[in-house]
């Protein structure tokens, strides 16, 4: 069913903390936890704890959990202390995914090109 864990979904694991990750912040309905290949001093990505495949998915299936997100990936921020930071959700193969459940990468700390590669 929409939003129920995943067998094998690596995120949901992260959840259930049958996987170690380094936490930073953690809400009722989101989990936020540092990247394992950082691609910048600060890359935190926040998840919804609910299993939903991509942030369109996410905005049909339980759309208030979409403004928990975003709420968090600016918490991080701050809590980061960044001025500027990239917020990334990378949406299908081709564009880059490779976890499928949603997640918005935090980075920070460096200049960010635009437009990215
Ligand atoms: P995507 O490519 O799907 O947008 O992003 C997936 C991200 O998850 C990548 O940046 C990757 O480094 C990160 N990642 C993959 N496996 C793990 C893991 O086991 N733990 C953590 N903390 N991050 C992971
Ligand atoms: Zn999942």
């Amino acid at each position: 069913m929409a939003g129920e864990p995943q067998d094998g979904c690596l995120f949901c694991k992260v959840v259930a903390g049958r996987i170690p990750a380094t936490i930073v912040r953690e809400t009722e309905t989101t989990v936020a936890f540092r990247d394992i290949n950082p691609q910048a001093p600060t890359h935190v990505l926040v998840i919804p704890k609910a299993h939903y495949e991509n942030a369109a998915a996410l905005a049909v299936g339980a759309p208030e959990v979409v403004a928990d997100v975003l709420r968090e990936t600016q918490a991080v921020a701050e809590s980061e202390k960044l001025d500027s930071y990239r917020t990334v959700f990378n949406t299908g193969a081709g564009a880059g995914q490779t976890v499928f459940h949603v997640h918005a990468h935090v980075l920070g700390g460096r200049g960010l090109q635009w437009p990215p590669g």
